[in-house]
């Protein structure tokens, strides 16, 4: 296969070829990766920005169905810097852990504005959220809301809790990330809720202020959050007319991003319908909260890669590069695939790579049967990769995780530094 031209890469702003030499904004990659070493999570700060403007944007414009509440799942990218940027933008955050929350908080965000979800929080973990303040514990049963009321009363403060539902809708995503299916361990049967609203009745350190969804991520139509709303909507009937007041509906995250040719809608057609729909149906004077997450730093970061070696087998060629697995796991843990391309693209006669990791599983691959014009020590950007990728980078073979790096324009923020060696068994005990 002939390569000619320069790839186009739609649906990656602020990321693109100048000549034939990839550029975050107006950095060139070959100059990030001698400067930081390879691997290296590269973040566009216009990009990022660009995507939490346009949740900003379909926000107000839908202003008229319903005030909408903006709170980024930080579980998708935990960066302090990159918290910053969305906490400087008024956003609150969705959380899952305490380690979480304390990250919000050492990046200035409010936590008045933090939602806390997850179906496993510990007593410390809620204890930790109740004495921040933060606004809403989305509870996902009937034994998480007593022990809620337990810590809250030690607390000597009343926990506002949100019931997150199992709309057992199926998002056609993929398994591993679908969560509003009957089978999935999340959020509470719709028949049992009614019967949970009596039982925060009953606890005097719970007070019920609403009611939440989230049923998966990287969905690409709007079809399953409608589906998911309606029976919602219905909910919060029943639950009202028997005498509770929902202040807030949480519509939770979701949106799927462009990974290779995906064509998901954007923030504004995602919101819009849903919004519509709550305000026909007579909800509208309700806020509304949403969650996203990869919608928001997804296309924004880009992993750079260096190839240690090409091997061709009698099956194939690889290609070996010294990122693997551990630092990006996407393609391994769900199949999942990205772009991957070359920081200098030549013209060519083009092979197909797989290319691949130094972790001893068979599983390490970023991406397979890929069409490139390659050679050893050649840098290659595997794109898509500022979601759900740092945070899931392991120390598996002993690998320290790669430096971030963030992209303003002209300048280069180093906001995590490669981790080092003596940084991962520092702590370990030998035995007397
Ligand atoms: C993971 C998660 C999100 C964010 O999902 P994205 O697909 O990254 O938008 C939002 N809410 C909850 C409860 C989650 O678990």
């Amino acid at each position: 296969m002939q390569i000619l031209a320069v790839p186009n890469l739609p649906g990656h702003p602020h990321i693109a070829y100048c000549d034939a030499s990839l550029q975050i904004e107006h950095v060139s990659a070959t100059a990030l990766a001698q400067e930081f070493g390879t691997p290296t999570y590269v973040y566009s700060r216009a990009a990022i920005e660009d995507a939490a403007r346009q949740f900003l944007d379909a926000a107000a414009a839908g202003a008229a169905h319903a005030s909408v509440d903006l709170r980024y799942a930080v579980k998708a990218n935990s960066s302090l810097a990159i918290l910053q940027i969305l906490a400087r933008l008024g956003w609150g955050f969705d959380i899952v852990s305490g380690g979480e929350l304390l990250r919000v908080l050492a990046a200035g965000g409010d936590a008045a504005k933090v939602v806390f979800s997850g179906v496993g929080k510990t007593a410390a973990d809620m204890r930790l959220a109740l004495d921040s303040g933060i606004d809403c514990f989305n509870v996902e049963s009937s034994n998480e809301l007593m022990l809620l009321d337990t810590v809250a009363a030690q607390a000597g403060k009343t926990a506002r809790v949100a019931l997150r539902i199992n709309p057992d809708v199926d998002a056609g995503t993929h398994p591993y990330i679908s969560t509003g299916l009957r089978s999935n361990k999340f959020g509470i049967a719709q028949d049992q809720a009614v019967s949970l609203v009596g039982q925060i009745a009953q606890l005097r350190h719970l007070r019920l202020v609403g009611i939440a969804s989230h049923i998966g991520s990287q969905i690409t139509s709007t079809a399953p959050y409608l589906d998911a709303l309606d029976r919602i909507l219905d909910l919060i009937g029943d639950i009202e007319r028997k005498g509770a007041h929902l202040e807030h509906i949480d519509l939770g995250g979701g949106l799927g991003i462009r990974y290779t040719d995906q064509t998901p809608p954007t923030p504004r057609e995602w919101l819009e319908p849903q919004l519509a729909r709550i305000a026909a149906r007579g909800y509208g004077h309700r806020k509304v909260v949403i969650e996203p997450g990869r919608s928001v730093v997804g296309n924004a970061g880009v992993l750079l890669t260096r190839t240690l070696f090409v091997k061709t087998t009698p099956a194939k060629h690889f290609a070996i590069v010294d990122a693997a697995m551990n630092d990006l796991i996407r393609p391994a843990l769900y199949a999942a695939e990205q772009e991957i391309v070359p920081a200098e693209s030549r013209p060519g006669n083009a092979l197909r790579y797989d290319i691949v990791g130094p972790v001893c599983e068979s599983a390490d691959f970023l991406g397979r049967d890929r069409a490139l014009v390659l050679q050893e020590g050649d840098v290659l950007a595997v794109l898509s990769s500022g979601a759900y990728g740092m945070v899931m980078a392991s120390n598996y073979n002993t690998r320290c995780r790669p430096a971030e790096v963030l992209v303003d324009g002209k300048d280069v923020t180093l906001i995590r530094p490669r981790e080092t060696p003596d940084q991962l068994y520092a702590s370990e005990r030998l035995l007397a």
